[in-house]
């Protein structure tokens, strides 16, 4: 789950990270209001949407010469007119893809003399197993473009768990950036505060692009990501609350509503599995016959008829979807029980779309009758192979 820049910030000022003053502003009349209570002479007028590459973004609505998602003004009159251009329109930035996404909301924020822009992020590295920092003196612009052609200004650091973040892990970091004095004494106090924000919140990624030093020497973060493990969000009220569903995938919150484990993908072959591991060979073998899928879709292990048609209902709902795969292995998962929510479903919703289905396990001749007395068109499948060749001819029909 991904959660707004000003949220972020709030979160992470709570760890006592120095951030600027801001504040969060959802009509252009509030600009005003919001300017005033900050101490000027500038200030920065940031579109609220979760997606970065916002200060490069172009907004739809305007000519190609108009300023960005990210604005600096000089007075309030001019956060004014920024907030009236910017407010409702959308914003296309290399993250959004080309729809782009409609800025409902802006922070407006005390403004900061910049003498440097570095990288500073969070994330869980796999290759050791540990909480580790990914640091550059690259800060500001595409990480993804410094790793690529100058791998050797990103600096892994990682955590040992036990002992944390040490004196000599902040010596490292901070070496990495090539702080001095203030901004130095700072990293002390803000690289322990961002890993425990990190694990208290069980964040999956903590992103500062840019970390800056001030003119004055001091850090501050000026631009923060953050996104949660889904899986730790029922011990986390606090950032659940914090959730934007207007940001949201419709069918992932509709998804996750029925605990259903489903990732929107761009191809057009829906896919309904259980079982995590099934439902990526599903997609792999999907990929291998040429097609690509529409989404990854996992309904578990004891889902029941209800949960079943809810998936189904998702998945047919994705005008993407030209073909559907039902891909299921009964072991705990009845076949019968599958059948009878694909049933209801189509009862429901209707089929406008071939669709294939291959059961196997607990209660398959029990489920295939249901299917095969449902009047439905439906295409029987022997196994994975079979099945993948069917949906894929299906659509090209
Ligand atoms: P992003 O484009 O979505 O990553 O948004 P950022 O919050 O990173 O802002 C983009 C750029 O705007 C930063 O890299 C800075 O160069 C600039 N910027 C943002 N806030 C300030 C500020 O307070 N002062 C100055 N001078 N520039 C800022
Ligand atoms: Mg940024």
């Amino acid at each position: 789950m991904n959660i707004h820049e000003y949220q972020a910030k709030a979160l992470l000022k709570g760890y006592g990270a120095p951030v600027a003053e801001g504040v969060a502003i959802l009509k252009v009349e509030e600009a005003e209001a919001a300017a005033k209570k900050l101490p000027g002479p500038l200030y920065v007028v940031k579109s609220q949407i979760h997606a970065g590459g916002r200060g490069k973004g172009k907004f739809k609505e305007l000519p190609p010469e108009a300023k960005g998602g990210v604005r600096l003004a000089k007075s309030i009159d001019e956060v004014v007119a920024h907030a009236k251009e910017m407010l409702g329109n959308t914003l296309v930035t290399a993250q959004t893809g080309e729809a782009g996404k409609q800025v409902n909301r802006l922070y407006i924020e005390d403004g900061a003399d910049i003498e440097r822009e570095l990288y500073c992020s969070l994330l869980v590295d796999r290759s050791v197993g540990r909480v580790a920092f990914v640091v550059s003196t690259e800060g500001g612009m595409d990480i993804e473009a410094v790793a690529h052609d100058t791998p050797e200004k990103i600096h892994t650091i990682a955590i040992d768990p036990e002992a944390g973040v040490t004196a000599a892990d902040v010596t490292k970091i901070s070496k990495a950036l090539a702080l001095e004095g203030a901004a130095a004494e700072d990293a002390k106090s803000l690289f322990p505060a961002l890993y425990k924000a990190f694990n208290e919140k069980d964040m999956a990624l903590l992103e500062i692009n840019p970390l800056i030093v001030m003119k004055n020497g001091h850090l501050r973060v000026l631009d923060a990501k953050v996104s949660f493990d889904g899986n730790a969000l029922f011990r986390h009220d606090d950032v659940k609350a914090l959730r934007d569903e207007t940001e949201e995938d419709t069918k992932e919150i509709e998804a996750s509503k029925w605990d259903l484990a489903y990732v929107a993908l761009d191809g057009n072959i829906g896919c309904m599995v259980n079982g995590a591991g099934l439902a990526m060979a599903t997609m792999d073998i999907i990929k291998l016959y040429g097609k690509e899928p529409a989404n990854f879709c996992d309904v578990g292990g004891g889902a029941g008829k209800e949960k079943v048609a809810a998936a189904f209902k998702i998945i047919t709902a994705d005008p993407k979807v030209e073909g559907i795969l039902v891909n299921i292995f009964g072991g705990i998962m009845r076949c019968d029980v599958i059948a009878e929510g694909v049933v209801a479903a189509v009862q429901e919703v209707g089929l406008k779309v071939p669709l294939v289905v291959r059961l196997e396990g607990t209660n398959v001749e029990l489920g295939k009758k249901i299917l095969n007395e449902s009047g439905l068109a439906i295409t029987a499948a022997d196994d994975l192979d079979d099945a993948a060749k069917k949906i894929v001819a299906a659509i090209e029909a």
